[in-house]
């Protein structure tokens, strides 16, 4: 049986039979959080992932469709207002595009992360850490399906700036031939993986040439198994897809996915088991990761079942990220003392081959900040910090300490501990 994509947008969402069963209201906060946040999924997540039954509650549901509450009541009133009085498209994006910039489209400072070649600034890469290279393929910066949650909504948006994205694979073999601690490049957007075959292998397939020797690991970031298993089934060009796989596998190098799974849900499908199965049999690993999220996965049952699942189903637990501060933040945001809850009380319910995954983690300007714990020192109550990441290698896996603070839900709200004036890196 073939299955064929098919996306659904505020143009059409109308032709999903199930949302005749929301009420207006719901459907009223698809028309105005969707102006504002980008909305898009697909055949697949609403026939095979969300139960329509309980639609209100369903995590997949909040995860893919908007909401009133992902907007503060004031933005959801304004875009409201705005696209009731039918004003031309530039005036609404006007309105559209204030309420934007007041969301924190760009956390973390990504910006800094961007390299240059020579005078060039290459927009497409960020290289953050000395061994890995980001890759944004300009072809591959969307999805087979949006979060709602997701920090990168300013360029699905048409946001122009924002967009960290290139053409030129010239530029990046450039770049990879005079930086050769890189060990890793991790292809991002977006999903490359909405790359047909053809445009993945001609990024792909120079890295192969014996010049790039120091390139050990390709990794892809994706969300494809989760929104769109066909990918490796059904698409025409899965077959493609999978005889790339076994080439880079076959040259000697890493091929890794850093899989995003959200919620167990996900991985429950025949599609998605029978699809993780031909990307194993390329001999690709899977890495998994997710943020943890109110609304969606922010109980600790739900992580030490999708750890055991992903492990049953041959996949590496890897990452859990704490939610960064941008878009419906105040809808999905938890504070990191109950961040750290969640985490231990998962990670105490499963066995070691479980207990690969590392969080949670902030991904923040000096680095990947994980928390290990809360704890009291001389009589001061501590969170206990340390770097998975750094921008400065040396500051790795060094504990340090910030002052308690059961409301922070950023590192930037941490103060250091014992009266200190600053953090060992600053
Ligand atoms: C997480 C991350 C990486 C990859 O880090 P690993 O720990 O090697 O998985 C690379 N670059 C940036 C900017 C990141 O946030
Ligand atoms: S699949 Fe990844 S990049 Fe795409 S919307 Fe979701 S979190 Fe963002």
């Amino acid at each position: 049986m073939e299955i064929h994509y098919q996306a659904y947008n505020l143009n059409n969402y109308r032709k999903i039979p199930q949302i005749s069963h929301l009420s207006p209201e719901e459907t009223e906060a698809i028309e105005v959080v969707g102006r504002i946040l980008p909305f898009k999924t697909n055949n697949y997540v609403v026939n095979e992932l969300i139960d329509w039954d309980n639609a209100v509650t369903d995590p997949i549901f909040t995860l893919n469709f908007p909401r009133r509450e992902m907007l503060e009541k004031e933005h959801y009133l304004t875009v409201k207002k705005a696209w009731e009085k039918q004003l031309t498209r530039t005036e609404f994006m006007e309105v559209a595009n204030r309420i934007r910039m007041e969301l924190n489209p760009n956390p973390a400072g990504q910006e800094h992360n961007v390299p240059m070649l020579g005078k060039l600034r290459l927009k497409g890469i960020q290289h953050k850490y000395r061994e890995t290279v980001l890759f944004f393929p300009a072809q591959g910066q969307t999805c087979h399906a949006y979060c709602s949650f997701c920090f990168r909504w300013p360029q699905f948006s048409g946001m122009t700036g924002l967009k960290f994205a290139m053409k030129e694979t010239d530029l990046l073999l450039k770049y990879l031939k005079l930086h050769p601690k890189v060990t890793d490049i991790l292809f991002t957007g977006g999903d490359p993986m909405t790359m047909s075959a053809a445009t993945l292998s001609a990024y792909i397939e120079p890295l192969l040439q014996p010049e790039f020797g120091h390139i050990r690991t390709i990794r892809i970031g994706t969300k494809s198994l989760a929104y769109w298993p066909y990918r490796y089934l059904s698409d025409l060009d899965a077959e493609a897809i999978l005889r790339l796989f076994d080439k880079v596998i076959a040259s000697g190098k890493n091929l890794a996915f850093q899989a995003h799974f959200n919620h167990p849900v996900e991985l429950s499908t025949d599609a998605v088991q029978r699809a993780i199965r031909r990307i194993r049999n390329t001999g690709v690993q899977i890495r998994t990761q997710s943020p943890l999220l109110r609304h969606i996965n922010d109980r600790a049952e739900l992580w030490a079942v999708m750890w055991r699942k992903q492990v049953d189903l041959n996949c590496i637990p890897y990452y859990m990220f704490i939610a960064r501060d941008t878009g419906a933040r105040h809808y999905f945001g938890l504070p990191l003392d109950k961040c750290w809850e969640i985490f231990r009380d998962a990670y105490s319910q499963v066995s070691g081959v479980c207990r690969t995954v590392r969080g949670p983690s902030m991904s923040d300007v000096p680095g990947k900040i994980q928390i290990l714990g809360v704890t009291e020192i001389k009589g001061e109550k501590v969170f206990v910090l340390r770097f998975i990441q750094g921008r400065n290698p040396r500051w790795v896996d060094i504990p340090f300490f910030a002052e308690y603070n059961p409301q922070a839900t950023w590192f930037d709200e941490l103060k250091p501990a014992f009266g200190k004036d600053g953090f060992f890196f600053e």
